[in-house]
């Protein structure tokens, strides 16, 4: 383990992460309770990872931003227009980017629907691993993944009982994180993290 700075989250923002702005977020209800954590994976185009456009901005970033040039790729004309985000993106190295303040509602889930509760938005932090449903994820996705996630249990400590994945709330529409995605690995990583 590296002997860096514990991460901490001060105000809703990730003290390790990026930030970079999402215009995709709005307000979470009135009295609710940030209880979930959903990881993803995306990649665009699909399956490419690390790709940037014309102008050097990853195109995840772009996406998320509402900078991505729908021109770009053939795939991008599937997805355009649409208006998304994620609170949390951790590329193949395991840099992070926050997009939406955890205070906030990120556009991440969709329809969805999580222990009887639709629209998992509303309670939930919504993390994107780069990655694809086809792909083992990085070594360091994991270590950092753990990470956040023992940092977002001491920030929100109800998260604690509810980490799930995209398919799994909305599982007639998406696949993601995939099979790939160690659930196990993941899970052990955070309980050592925990007992340090
Ligand atoms: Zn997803």
């Amino acid at each position: 383990m590296s002997q860096a700075a514990p991460m901490t989250i001060n105000d809703g923002r990730l003290s390790m992460a990026t930030w970079l702005t999402s215009p995709n977020y709005n307000k979470r209800p009135i009295n609710i309770s940030i209880d979930t954590i959903v990881i993803h994976n995306i990649s665009l185009p699909p399956d490419e990872f690390g790709a940037c456009g014309a102008d050097g901005v990853h195109y995840v970033k772009a996406l998320f931003t509402n900078q991505l040039d729908w021109n770009a790729h053939p795939y991008f004309q599937t997805i355009q227009g649409a208006e998304v985000s994620a609170h949390l993106f951790i590329e193949r190295d395991g840099s992070v980017t926050q997009f939406v303040n955890f205070e906030e509602r990120a556009w991440h889930a969709g329809r969805s629907s999580y222990l009887g509760r639709p629209d998992c938005n509303d309670y939930s932090i919504g993390i994107e691993l780069e990655g694809s449903d086809f792909v083992s994820f990085s070594a360091e996705q994991y270590e950092t993944l753990a990470q956040v996630i023992t940092t977002i249990y001491k920030a929100y400590p109800k998260t604690r009982r509810h980490l799930t994945g995209h398919s799994d709330i909305a599982p007639n529409r998406k696949t993601d994180p995939g099979d790939y995605f160690e659930w196990p690995k993941l899970r052990e990583l955070i309980a050592k993290n925990l007992n340090q």
